[in-house]
């Protein structure tokens, strides 16, 4: 047997591993630290396990051998190779990509570039607007913020789980869970004193999933099953509505993690989602904040993880690379707005921020706090199965706010009534009605442009990109767009099919909206948010700045103005085509919708009360929308995972999509039809359902042809091993990797 190594990982070339012969009796894993002789010289030297071999094409001779195991306590970097190295087998990509995304690359700046603390600079954009009244919550603690019952429970419980994480003495062997006080009815004076086997766990088993195999015996498993592996980690989600004070439960309990001399990292989906609550951080710890955004050059991030590395920030806020912060003694990992789907990386390796975070704690034996008003549906099962450990917060917190009341307007009814404008008349006359007030008010469209589409009225064609399988967005500067590709070219006046001059835009965009707006309301300064409008740097600072600082009325916008914002003077929120959501072809459509309205609903009425929400939809009675309305998360939990269990759905079971794409449409297509069937026996033989090859819901992006295949079952570590079944047999049929093979795990 053989060892591939890595040897001294405080180097750069961490991706080069090197043979060694296993000695008799030497029972190595990867993660293993070990001493091997190095060099010429043959000194020792300390090197790291990534895989094991059987055989080795070199040469016997030349190969030496391991001395043996060394019991070293693992250092940052380690625990960060160790996170690689699980992720190159979870999400199935290379040992090199995956330690690229984990491992900060050195990259300096360049010299002459005179750059800004980028917590300055983002402060600085933020409040170039006449707006630093204190009761918008930024000036930390000029304001003192005393926290009520349920925040203050809430955070004493995750600081005690903390501080038994790192006093290990405290925790009683085989406490290992959490009774979820919130879900068992029973009070939570006490909180779980020592969740999930939270000191144990620096030294976690380092397990290749894919070599044991075998399917998982869930036994005990609670109707809310999961079919992850162990648990060794203390995991919390705190589940607040809308305003409930999350932000303030969190900066206490990082308080305590500094306090305690621990760091922690605090994600957030997107910078441009969380200015306040980065401001917030940054006021209350000053000095001790580094942040990443994904507008930093590579060597601005590197230098924000050498303050995390060096000791001069205590806390890194950034989005999902935040997770690989080279903290040397991470105390705590906290999630903002866990359900985001800006937490999944689009690019290998496409990790779900929220596992990636979980290893990482339990790699740094830290607790992870998850928090959201619409948590996903996985987190929540989990909740509910006691694996993690559930807080909830009830009631808004700031004196006088109260959730706003909130109508369902059904655009069939509208429509039949004679009304064909995109305002109903109940929105019509709310929106006269706030404007009359001076208040402000958002309107809700989850589509950018002018019209969705443009076809023809005498053949019925649309427009479509020549390069993807879409239609053409017509946007108000008179071009046609592609979303997917950036393709555009003017509009023009006769139908490219027929011939024939009856072009018209049907559907309508942020942009058409924006226009209608100013139209129907024209005493009205009206502000646009979408990808068009804040493309430049600052865009989204500027025109959320405006917006705070009342210096216009409406704000039209994309889901981004839904996200986490504070805008004192809401008090209606209109949601103009609330179902679009609904249609995409994705088992996540009703969630997404669900948190979509939860979320647009808690932007009105932060302040006082008075605050009104309007949902128009076309699908009135879908439960996605009626429970959206009264903000039941708890029923929409059930019903959608009575759905999800009745499809075989994550996470009930676990799906894994393989995507395959290739120029060439006629090889993939035959050599997608091989795999399947190469691997369809296998795939039968544990009972796992194969569906497909089927084409992408967008077939061709970018002259790129896509093809999925989907494996369901409910054991992770079957579907792991399917997967790589898959991608061996479809290696031996495309031998010259023509065809790029794609992963999603969920
Ligand atoms: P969430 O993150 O749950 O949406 P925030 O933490 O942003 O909620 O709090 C919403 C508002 O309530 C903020 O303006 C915050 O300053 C205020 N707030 C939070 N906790 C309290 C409290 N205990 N007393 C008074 N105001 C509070
Ligand atoms: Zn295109």
């Amino acid at each position: 047997m053989y060892a591939e190594v890595i040897i001294d990982i405080t180097n750069e070339a961490v991706d080069r591993a090197f043979t060694y012969r296993i000695p008799e009796g030497l029972d190595l894993q990867p993660g293993d630290r070990v001493l091997v002789p190095f060099g010429r010289s043959g000194r020792k030297k300390d090197a790291y396990v990534v895989s094991i071999l059987e055989e080795t094409d070199l040469e016997s001779s030349r190969i030496k051998e391991v001395c043996g195991k060394t019991e070293k306590a693992i250092s940052v970097r380690e625990e960060l190779l160790r996170l690689a190295l699980w992720m190159s087998v979870e999400y199935g990509t290379t040992r090199n990509q995956c330690l690229k995304t984990v491992l900060p690359v050195r990259s300096t700046v360049r010299k002459n570039s005179r750059r800004e603390d980028p917590i300055e600079s983002l402060l600085g954009n933020f409040s170039e607007n006449p707006d630093s009244s204190p009761r918008n919550g930024f000036s930390g603690r000029e304001r003192e913020i005393v926290l009520n019952e349920e925040q203050k429970k809430a955070a004493a419980t995750v600081i005690r789980a903390f501080r038994a994480c790192f006093d290990g003495s405290s925790c009683p062997a085989g406490a290992l869970s959490c009774q979820n006080p919130e879900l068992s009815n029973s009070i939570l004076t006490d909180g779980p004193s020592c969740p999930a086997g939270a000191s144990s766990s620096r030294n976690p088993e380092f397990s290749n999933p894919a070599l044991k195999g075998g399917p998982e015996s869930p036994a005990g498993a609670s109707p809310y099953q999961n079919s992850q592996q162990s648990n060794a980690v203390s995991r919390f989600l705190l589940h607040g509505i809308t305003g409930s004070g999350k932000t303030e439960v969190y900066l206490e309990i990082m308080e305590a993690v500094l306090q305690a001399e621990r760091q922690v990292i605090f994600l957030i989906p997107e910078i441009s989602l969380a200015f306040q609550t980065v401001k917030r951080i940054a006021s209350r710890f000053p000095g001790k904040v580094a942040l990443l955004h994904s507008r930093m050059s590579a060597g601005e991030r590197y230098e924000q993880y050498e303050r995390c590395a060096g000791g001069s920030a205590s806390i890194l806020v950034g989005p999902r690379s935040a997770v690989f912060a080279p903290f040397p003694r991470l105390g705590l990992i906290i999630m903002d707005e866990e359900h985001e789907g800006a937490y999944k990386s689009e690019t290998a390796p496409r990790y779900e921020t929220r596992d990636v975070a979980r290893m990482r704690a339990q790699l740094s034996g830290c607790p992870i706090l998850y928090g959201s008003a619409t948590p996903s549906l996985s987190i929540y099962a989990e909740a509910v199965s006691g694996n993690v450990c559930l807080l909830r917060l009830n009631r808004r917190a700031k004196e006088g706010s109260m959730l706003a009341r909130t109508e369902i307007i059904d655009l069939r009814k509208e429509i039949r009534d004679g009304n064909r404008s995109v305002f109903s008349r109940r929105l019509h006359s709310l929106i006269e009605e706030k404007l009359g007030r001076k208040e402000q008010i958002m309107l809700f469209m989850n589509r950018r442009g002018f019209s969705s589409f443009v076809s023809c009225r005498s053949c019925g064609e649309a427009i479509r990109c020549p390069h993807c399988d879409i239609s053409l967005t017509l946007h108000l500067d008179g071009t046609l767009r592609c979303h997917y590709c950036d393709y555009s070219l003017p509009l023009m006046k006769l139908c490219p099919s027929c011939g024939k001059p009856y072009l018209a835009p049907f559907g309508i965009g942020t942009e058409k909206l924006e226009e209608l707006a100013k139209k129907e309301f024209p005493s009205a300064t009206v502000l646009r948010m979408d990808a068009d409008t804040t493309k430049n740097k600052g865009g989204y600072e500027k025109i959320l700045g405006r917006f705070r600082a009342h210096q216009a009325d409406i704000l039209i916008g994309t889901q981004m103005i839904v996200k986490g914002h504070d805008f004192p003077d809401v008090t209606l929120v209109g949601l103009i085509a609330a179902d679009m959501s609904l249609y995409a072809p994705d088992f996540r459509a009703q969630e997404r919708t669900f948190q979509l309205i939860t979320q647009a609903a808690g932007r009105a009425g932060r302040d006082r009360d008075g605050g009104n929400v309007i949902i128009q939809t076309y699908q009135p009675d879908h439960y996605a929308i009626r429970l959206s309305r009264t903000q039941n998360y708890e029923l929409f939990f059930e019903k959608e995972y009575s759905f999800r269990q009745l499809l075989g759905y994550p996470p009930v079971e676990k799906l894994m999509t393989i995507q395959m794409s290739s120029g060439d449409e006629d090889f993939l297509t035959i050599t997608a039809e091989q795999a399947v069937r190469s691997v369809s026996a296998c795939c039968a033989s544990h009972s796992a359902e194969l569906i497909g090859p089927l084409c992408a819901s967008v077939y061709k992006i970018k002259d790129i042809f896509r093809k999925i295949v989907y494996i369901k079952h409910p054991s992770h570590d079957i579907i792991i091993k399917l997967r790589d079944e898959f991608t061996s047999r479809f290696r031996e049929i495309d031998r010259r990797g023509l065809v790029l093979l794609n992963y999603d795990l969920q």
